[in-house]
């Protein structure tokens, strides 16, 4: 797609019954979560839990803090340990969910100093059985929280510049940034002075009851490495009209199970004007979006509805009071790899270092041994991405090899197998209540299974292994997609297994995948799966075909 125009739909006719708007008048809340969010914002639980929650226990949470406010903190409850997939919808939320939390620690575009990084390794070895994932939105999930020790992990982490304010709710998530922003030789424009522009509205109560989860990203680089196709709110660096360096504004992408590509609204944002069109377009979102049933409250049905015309209208006179800066062509789509493993020079003349964790899995234990790392051979500065990895900036040239090396000890190769580089998986049964698959430990396994058996296979196929129909791993953008489902075998057994998607992709092979009508794999047939699938496309590939065109 070289327009950024979008396959989806004209715009449907107007809707005649209320969806809750508030813009039209609507406040009286038209379900459970619109009604906890009126009675009490989600930004106030944060004294509760300070001043009585973590003094008195896990029994003495209000449940609508529980399982709704907490998550303005970036607090879940875990998944208990031991229930099995596929067996959730008759139980209770009691019985589900256990007593400990996963934490999300909200890392705006990936940006992390060595002491920072250090800081979150030994919180996690202090009071998170030394887990630390990294999420596909650049942030550091941490598990086995008890309440008790939250407001002295929050001690450390302000202490530090770091938050789980707003990590997940009915807010504005964590804003995606290029990893290597500021030193990509290629970069359009820096999107870091941008991003932290945006940072005094995390936590601003004008933002903190939004009808959903809000996403944002801004990339200056010539990779578009924010996948700006799927979020609420993109600023992708481009040339504007008289060649100036700023932004085109996409709005309303998304995943999940109604999935659609966000759209440029045609307009050319300068660096000093994102924060007024960030403002803009969230508060339109706010006072506009659809209340009334959750599963229609993200931005994109609205935009859907709307259409790009319509809604640049609104947005102009409504929320910004002046005429946005005619677009000029869009960023043409990049062919190159987004997730920046391996050894680069930065513009500076010293490189950058990125490697990949298995499927975003990493310790605390390992997250202090790479800021050692880092700092022994020369730097401050440490990313994470939105592919799951870590990158070390600033590394003299001489120094990029033998930290490569120790960083290769620990598990995270600089110059990893392509299954390895581009397997991604969400959480699943481990620790979400969503779950009804287990996905790291399976996506672990297919790696090995893969690396095994096709030695010599290069071609940057993604997989990406989701543990029910909603899709934290983007399932739907990735070469081969897997959702979890319970599945019955010819012989009756209900086993562990995935409906399988094919072909998506984002950039220049842009596309949803294509359900495969009635192909549900069993997880233990998927080595063999995918193994003959991959088989079967370097046999019959034209030269240069991607897997997606294939
Ligand atoms: Fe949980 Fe489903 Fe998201 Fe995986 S995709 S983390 S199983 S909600």
């Amino acid at each position: 797609m070289t327009t950024g125009a979008t396959p989806r739909a004209r715009p449907r006719t107007v809707r005649t019954r209320s969806e809750g708007q508030w813009a039209h008048g609507y406040r009286e809340p038209l379900n459970f979560t619109e009604r906890f969010k009126r009675d009490s914002d989600g930004l106030d639980v944060r004294d509760r839990i300070i001043g009585v929650y973590a003094r008195n226990g896990f029994a003495s949470i209000d449940p609508s803090d529980l399982r709704g406010r907490f998550r303005w903190y970036g607090l879940y409850t875990q998944r208990r340990p031991g229930i099995e997939g596929g067996r959730t919808a008759k139980l209770d939320a009691e019985d589900l969910e256990d007593s400990y939390f996963m934490l999300r620690v909200r890392i705006a575009g990936g940006q992390l100093s060595t002491a920072q990084l250090r800081v979150i390794g030994e919180l996690s070895r202090q009071y998170a059985r030394n887990t630390a994932d990294i999420t596909n939105r650049q942030n550091i999930q941490f598990h086995w929280v008890r309440i008790e020790d939250v407001p002295a992990i929050w001690e450390q982490l302000e202490s530090v510049g770091l938050s789980t304010i707003e990590a997940c709710g009915d807010t504005p998530r964590n804003m995606l940034g290029c990893p290597v922003a500021g030193i990509a030789a290629d970069e359009v424009i820096d999107g870091t002075p941008s991003l932290n522009a945006l940072a005094p509205f995390v936590g601003d109560p004008a933002f903190s009851n939004l009808p959903r989860k809000y996403k944002t990203a801004i990339s200056g680089c010539s990779r578009h490495c924010t996948i700006h196709e799927i979020n609420d709110v993109a600023f992708v660096g481009v040339l504007g009209p008289e060649g100036q360096r700023g932004f085109d504004l996409w709005v309303g992408g998304g995943l999940s199970t109604n999935p659609m590509y966000a759209q440029r609204l045609g307009v050319f944002v300068p660096p000093e004007q994102v924060p007024a069109v960030w403002v803009g377009v969230t508060s339109l979102f706010r006072d506009y979006g659809y209340r009334r049933a959750r599963a229609k409250a993200r931005l994109k049905f609205l935009l859907a509805d709307w259409g790009t015309e319509k809604f640049r209208t609104v947005l102009q006179e409504e929320f910004l009071g002046f005429t946005l800066v005619e677009g000029p062509a869009a960023a043409p789509p990049s062919t190159l790899r987004r997730d920046h493993v391996g050894i680069y020079p930065q513009k500076d003349g010293r490189f950058y270092v990125g490697v990949t964790p298995s499927v975003g899995r990493t310790s605390g234990e390992m997250l202090t041994r790479v800021g050692e790392l880092a700092e022994r051979y020369g730097s401050q500065r440490v990313r994470t991405t939105i592919d799951q990895k870590l990158i070390i900036l600033d590394v003299p040239e001489a120094h990029t090899t033998p930290l490569a090396e120790e960083l290769e000890k620990l598990g995270l190769s600089a110059d990893p197998s392509v299954f390895r580089r581009h397997t991604m998986a969400c959480t699943g049964i481990e620790f979400c209540k969503l779950a009804i698959v287990n996905t790291k430990d399976r996506a672990k396994q297919i790696i090995a299974e893969l690396e095994r058996r096709l030695p010599d296979f290069e071609v940057p196929v993604t997989i990406n292994v989701n543990g029910c129909p909603n899709s934290c791993a983007r399932i739907q953008t990735a070469d081969i997609g897997l959702r979890g489902q319970i599945i019955t075998t010819d012989t009756g057994q209900h086993v562990e297994g995935f409906q399988v998607q094919l072909g998506g992709g984002l950039s220049a092979d842009v596309g949803f995948g294509r359900k495969v009508r009635g192909l549900k794999v069993a997880a233990d047939d998927l080595p063999d799966y995918i193994e003959h699938l991959l088989q079967t496309y370097q046999t019959n590939c034209l030269p240069a075909e991607t897997f997606a065109g294939w």
